[in-house]
């Protein structure tokens, strides 16, 4: 059986990722859309083969209910929405796949990881990078020490802005600017690399004064975190820079470095090492990936087999627990130390 997925919001990362990448799933099919534009949601509909009965508004959303040929909702809003979303979702009865970040704040993520408990389904967040094989290749070289213990990480996920108006620059709707957008991929990537949590983090925030696109949210966030035994993690994420996505880990006796490292495609993978007097550089060359399918047969495959999802709910949450903690150190001015209780242990 292959999982049916009702795909929630029609833009750009819907329609020219998601969407696209269900066809190449071997575990799962696109089943319905729920939009709020009905002549784009035709447009799509005829063109995937969707059935007008399998077509939803925002308004009767709730009736995914009794649709037989769905079993997860994607939602694929922007990031204020979710929480609303998942909620509504999981009342229906269907397993949910949130895209990141997964709300606006950490009190959103419990609340829809209580509505998915008390529903009794699966609830997981879309962070393709965790099932991307260059990014789960370096995680290995560094968990498996073979370049010696992991000292230091530089990650950095840039990009520039031009719209305004567009809903990544309202804070109602985005929840932040740069940080949960883009900067969330080190923050995540870093955490999933090291398989370690925060302790504290120390964050320096900036946004031009006057330029229109920042007037609500962070143009730039540039953050440290350490981690048990000392590793520091230095992140930064630009909304006004030329793009520019790439992390290094340092490591006692080499380093593992990559580049393009949170694009949809083209991760490049290098290492060097120590070999006597020699210094060896090497890149590693992987096959390319479709990171959306991966990431949703995965998602899949624990429906079919009963099992947790690798980016459980839980996983959103601690990425929202440590973000606020980086707006507060930035907001003070001094470090923010993080609970060593989080809400992932025993989940992984
Ligand atoms: P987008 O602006 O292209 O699409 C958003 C969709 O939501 C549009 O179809 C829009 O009509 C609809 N929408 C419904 N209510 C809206 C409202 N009140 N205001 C504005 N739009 C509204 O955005 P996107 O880039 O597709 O991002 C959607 C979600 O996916 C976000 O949470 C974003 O963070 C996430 N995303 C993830 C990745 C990834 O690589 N995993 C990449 C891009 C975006």
């Amino acid at each position: 059986k292959r999982i049916g997925y009702a795909v929630v919001g029609l833009g750009h990362l819907s329609l020219e990722q998601i969407i696209p990448a269900l066809g190449g799933c071997k575990k799962s099919k696109l089943a319905a859309l729920v939009s709020g534009s009905p002549e784009k949601m035709k447009r799509v509909a005829e063109m995937y083969g969707v059935t007008p009965q399998n077509c939803y508004s925002y308004e009767n959303y709730d009736k995914l209910k009794d649709n037989k040929e769905v079993d997860v909702i994607y939602i694929v809003l922007p990031n204020g929405l979710h929480k609303e979303f998942v909620v509504r979702g999981a009342a229906t009865g269907k397993h949910i796949l949130c895209e990141k970040p997964m709300a606006n704040t950490a009190e959103e993520c419990r609340e829809m990881i209580a509505a998915c408990n008390k529903a009794g389904v699966k609830l997981m967040v879309a962070y393709r990078i965790q099932f991307q094989p260059h990014n789960r290749k370096l995680r290995e070289l560094v968990q498996k020490k073979e370049l010696g213990e992991p000292k230091f990480v530089e990650a950095s996920n840039c990009q520039s802005s031009a719209n305004p108006d567009h809903w990544r620059h309202k804070l109602k709707l985005a929840g932040g600017g740069a940080l949960p957008d883009i900067g969330l991929y080190c923050l995540n990537t870093t955490r999933f690399v090291l398989g370690q949590e925060p302790e504290e983090v120390f964050a320096y925030q900036y946004s031009t004064p006057g330029n229109a696109l920042f007037k609500e949210v962070e143009e730039v966030m540039s953050w440290q975190m350490r981690f048990p035994g000392g590793i520091i993690a230095n992140c930064s994420t630009h909304y006004n820079v030329h793009e520019s996505r790439h992390y290094r880990v340092l490591c006692e006796k080499g380093w593992a470095n990559m580049d393009k490292a949170y694009a949809y495609k083209g991760q490049s993978l290098s290492r060097a090492k120590a070999d006597g007097k020699m210094e060896l550089h090497e890149n590693i060359g992987l096959a390319e990936v479709d990171q959306f399918a991966t990431e949703i047969d995965h998602f899949s495959g624990c429906i079919l087999d009963n099992k947790q999802p690798f980016t459980p709910g839980e996983e959103g949450l601690q990425d929202h627990i440590i973000m606020e903690a980086i707006y507060k150190s930035a907001r003070e001015g001094k470090p923010v130390k993080l609970a060593k209780e989080n809400p992932l242990a025993g989940k992984k």
